[in-house]
C-alpha cells in the first residue's frame, strides 16, 4: 500500500494541484480545507505517513493544529511539513520548535516539496509484507540480515548496492524507470541517470552470472528476471 499524505491547506486549487502532484508519484492523498478537518483527517484511519500543514487557516492557525498532533500519542510521531508564504525566520523557528519536521516557503516547486516528502518518507520504516529471504534461482538475498549469496558463495555489496538489488528483486518482472529507482533507493536525491547505470554495472560485476537477473529495458531502466525460468 502507498503512503498516505494529508493536505491541510484551505486554498482548494493549491491543495488539488498538490494532491495531483503527488499522486502522479505514487502516494496517495486526503485533503483538509481546515484546522478543525485536518485535526479530524489525521486521526482518522489508515492514519496519515506525513501531513502538509498550511500555516494561515481560517478557523485557527497551523501552529495550533500542529502542536495538537504533537501531543497526542497517535499522531505525535507523523511527520508534518509546514507550508508557509511567510519567509520571517521566526516562523521557520517557531515551526520547528512546536515540533515541525521541515518548513517549505510558498510558492514553492513541486519537485522541491516532492523531494522534502520523498526525503522524510524514507526515514520513517515502511512496513514491507515479504517473506525475510528472498530466493530466486541460485540467488539468495537475507532482506533482514543485508546478505546476498549466488550459488551459495557470499556476495560482498555496499549497501546501496543491496538496495538496489532488493529493491529490483522485490518485484521480479516490473520495469524500473531510472526515475523511480533515484526516488526509491537513492530517496529522490540529486544522482544522475548515469551514477544509476554505474551502480548497476557494478551490481552486475560482483553478482558474476548473476548479473543477467538484471536486465536493461533499453531506454527506460532496469528489470529483475531470472533467467533459467524464462
Ligand atoms: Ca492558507
Amino acid at each position: 500500500m502507498s503512503q498516505l499524505i494529508l493536505i491541510v491547506e484551505d486554498e482548494p486549487d493549491l491543495a488539488t494541484t498538490l494532491a495531483y502532484n503527488l499522486e502522479r508519484e505514487g502516494l496517495r492523498t486526503r485533503i483538509a480545507l481546515n484546522a478543525t478537518k485536518g485535526l479530524e483527517y489525521a486521526r482518522l484511519d489508515p492514519m496519515p505517513d506525513l501531513i502538509l500543514l498550511d500555516l494561515m487557516l481560517p478557523d485557527y492557525p497551523g501552529t495550533e493544529v500542529c502542536k495538537q498532533l504533537k501531543i497526542d500519542d497517535r499522531t505525535k510521531d507523523v511527520p508534518i511539513i509546514v507550508l508557509s508564504a511567510r519567509t520571517d525566520e521566526i516562523d521557520r523557528v517557531v515551526a520547528f520548535e512546536i515540533g515541525a519536521d521541515d518548513y517549505v516557503t510558498k510558492p514553492y516547486s513541486p519537485r522541491e516539496l516532492l523531494l522534502r516528502v520523498r526525503g522524510i518518507l524514507k526515514h520513517r520504516p515502511v512496513v514491507v509484507e515479504q517473506a525475510d529471504e528472498i530466493r530466486v534461482q541460485r540467488l539468495k538475498i537475507s532482506a533482514g540480515s543485508h546478505r546476498v549469496w549466488f550459488d551459495e558463495s557470499e556476495v560482498d555489496l555496499t549497501p546501496l548496492e543491496f538496495k538496489m538489488l532488493l529493491t529490483l528483486a522485490q518485484a521480479p518482472g516490473r520495469v524500473w524507470t531510472r526515475d523511480k529507482l533515484l526516488q526509491d533507493v537513492w530517496g529522490g536525491f540529486n544522482v544522475t541517470s548515469r551514477t544509476i547505470d554505474t551502480h548497476v554495472r557494478r551490481l552486475r560485476e560482483k553478482l558474476g552470472d548473476g548479473g543477467s537477473y538484471i536486465q536493461t529495458v533499453r531506454g527506460v531502466g532496469y528489470r529483475f528476471v531470472s533467467p533459467e525460468s524464462a
